[in-house]
């Protein structure tokens, strides 16, 4: 018997609780696939109106828009692009799902009941949550995946930003669940899932208290799209950020984020936005020396080669520099030329100055601003500059018990 409080159709109310996973599993649960809405279809005008909504916002805070217009195309164009196989064929999502449950599954849990639908929600947000990680982790999964992150703006429209090829990996990692939940339900939480994290791909919204805590935020999900060394591998959550906490990838959000791929790729093309990570790896495989060696370009990090742990090394990661620090740095130059300038004058103020550059270094130091080329040596180079501040220091109070200065 077909349920009777499912609906084909989206009400206005409905589609602004589908945007948050906030529908009932009375009014979504379906005895078979073809009964199942095309929720992410029906969610387009919700797309638009919380797009025009994060602009209007933005527009009011900032008096600017949350992103550029050409970065903001190619993520819509790349939305675009990752369903048109679907005009074509059921995705291979459900396909393979399809087949497990038709030839393998061991027990069928009932469609219409409250807790398959629970079960289903955590099930396919922990199914999530590994491939994502598996997305990072995996160069040739990643290949797929970086079309995700090459945005360097953040705001609704880089969540349409999707690769066309991911889903021909994603799939894996949901088929055990073929094993005992029926394809029903599971097309409509597969959905629920990725159109939960439309909303989180904004600036507009800031910390959300003790939501943080369980659910996956606009500030979680910062960090994961974040270039900044602290923000590299961390928050694969698809809903619920509890799956970082267990397995060891959380990182709250702290220095200001700076968005997109730590090399980025420069580019508009729709195609080689999708697919010049492939090509990467084609040549990068062909180059690489020995048999075990050309496997590991395809199946290690993105950042592994010959000799380097599996994920790469994380001192390796480009820096992506805050515009404070940028500034910082900058006007720490500007005093360090300074300084030299007026030791080579023999001017005496310059051991003053030189006292205050000491000083200005040991504060950048301190809170991040600047970092040592070798990192072993940071305590070294910590040390050697308080003896310098000690040094000219002593040189300042004698050089003002001396007299006035010229
Ligand atoms: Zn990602
Ligand atoms: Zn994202």
């Amino acid at each position: 018997m077909k349920n009777p409080e499912a609906q084909q159709d989206v009400s206005v109310s409905q589609g602004i609780r589908l945007m948050f996973y906030m529908m009932k599993p009375n009014e979504t649960s379906f005895r078979t696939l073809e009964e199942v809405p095309d929720y992410v279809k029906k969610a387009t005008p919700f797309f638009i109106s919380l797009m025009l909504l994060e602009l209007a916002v933005s527009w009011i805070r900032k008096g600017k828009p949350p992103g550029r217009v050409d970065d903001s195309l190619t993520s819509m164009s790349a939305g675009i692009l990752s369903r048109l196989p679907r005009l074509f064929s059921r995705s291979i999502e459900l396909t393979s799902y399809v087949y497990i449950w038709e030839n393998y599954r061991l027990i069928g849990l009932p469609w219409d009941s409250p807790w398959t639908w629970y079960l289903t929600f955590l099930a396919v947000d922990f199914g999530y949550y590994w491939f994502h990680r598996m997305a990072h982790e995996v160069n040739i999964m990643w290949a797929g995946h970086q079309t995700h992150h090459s945005s360097e703006d953040y705001n609704l429209s880089t969540a349409l930003r999707q690769s066309v090829f991911q889903v021909y990996t994603s799939w894996i990692f949901y088929s055990p669940l073929a094993l005992f939940i029926p394809p029903s339900v599971y097309a409509v939480h597969l959905q629920f899932n990725l159109l939960y994290q439309f909303w989180i791909h904004t600036e507009v919204i800031g910390n959300l208290g003790p939501l943080e805590l369980i659910l996956n935020t606009p500030s979680h999900h910062r960090v994961h799209h974040g270039r900044n060394r602290y923000c590299i591998d961390k928050n694969y959550a698809g809903t619920l950020i509890i799956w970082d906490r267990i397995f060891g990838t959380f990182e709250a959000e702290s220095e200001k984020v700076v968005y997109g791929l730590t090399h980025p790729i420069n580019t508009f093309e729709p195609f080689k936005v999708q697919f010049h990570y492939l090509i990467y790896i084609w040549t990068t495989f062909w180059a690489t020396p020995g048999f075990f060696n050309k496997f590991s370009v395809i199946f290690k990090g993105p950042g592994w080669s010959p000799g380097k742990p599996r994920l790469g090394l994380s001192e390796e990661i480009p820096e992506a520099l805050s515009q404070v620090t940028l500034l910082l740095r900058v006007c720490f130059i500007l005093l360090t030329l300074t300084s030299i300038g007026l030791l080579l004058d023999q001017r005496p103020k310059a051991a003053l100055v030189e006292t205050l550059r000491c000083l200005v270094f040991l504060t950048l130091w301190r809170f991040g601003h600047l970092k040592p080329f070798i990192p072993s040596l940071s305590l070294a180079f910590e040390i050697f500059f308080s003896i310098c501040t000690a040094f000219w220091g002593v040189r300042s109070i004698k050089q003002l018990a001396s007299g006035p200065w010229k």
